[in-house]
C-alpha cells in the first residue's frame, strides 16, 4: 500500500511546526492526524495538505494518574478543527484544577509538544497540543 504521508513524515511536520494531514480526493473529507485511509469513505486517493491549525473543544478529561513519563495532572481534549476532524491532544495552557465545563465549546489553536516515549513506544514523539484563543 502506498502511505501519502508516513508517521516519521507527520513526526517531522510537526518538528517543523506544520500540521500536515490529509485530504481525499473522492469525496473531499480531511483525516487529521494522518490514516492510510480516509476516515470518511475509507479510499485511499489522498493528498497531503497543511491543516488551518484552529479547532472547537467538544470534550475533555483531566488525567490525574499519570502513564510512566508523563506528570500530572494535565488535560487531554478533544477538539473538531474547523476542516471538520476530531482530534485528541493535550490543552496546555490551563491549570488543570481550573478545567470544568466551560472548556466545552472553547476555541483552540493547534500546536504540538514532545512527550517521552515509555517502555512501549519507540522513543520521544510530539503530540497535538491546544491552547485557548
Ligand atoms: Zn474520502
Amino acid at each position: 500500500m502506498d502511505y501519502k504521508l508516513t508517521y516519521d513524515q507527520y513526526q517531522q511536520g510537526l518538528e517543523r511546526g506544520e500540521l500536515p494531514g490529509l485530504k481525499c480526493n473522492t469525496c473531499n473529507n480531511v483525516t487529521f492526524p494522518p490514516m492510510a485511509r480516509c476516515r470518511e469513505c475509507n479510499g485511499t486517493d489522498l493528498e497531503i495538505t497543511e491543516i488551518a491549525g484552529e479547532g472547537t473543544i467538544r470534550t475533555f478529561t483531566v488525567i490525574r494518574i499519570a502513564p510512566e513519563g508523563m506528570t500530572a495532572p494535565y488535560v487531554v481534549a478533544m477538539a473538531e478543527i474547523d476542516e471538520g476532524a476530531w482530534v485528541m491532544g493535550n490543552l496546555v495552557d490551563l491549570n488543570p484544577d481550573d478545567a470544568d465545563m466551560n472548556l466545552i465549546g472553547k476555541r483552540v489553536t493547534l500546536g504540538s509538544h514532545v512527550v517521552k516515549g515509555d517502555t512501549y513506544s519507540k522513543g520521544d514523539s510530539r503530540v497535538i497540543t491546544f491552547s485557548l484563543i
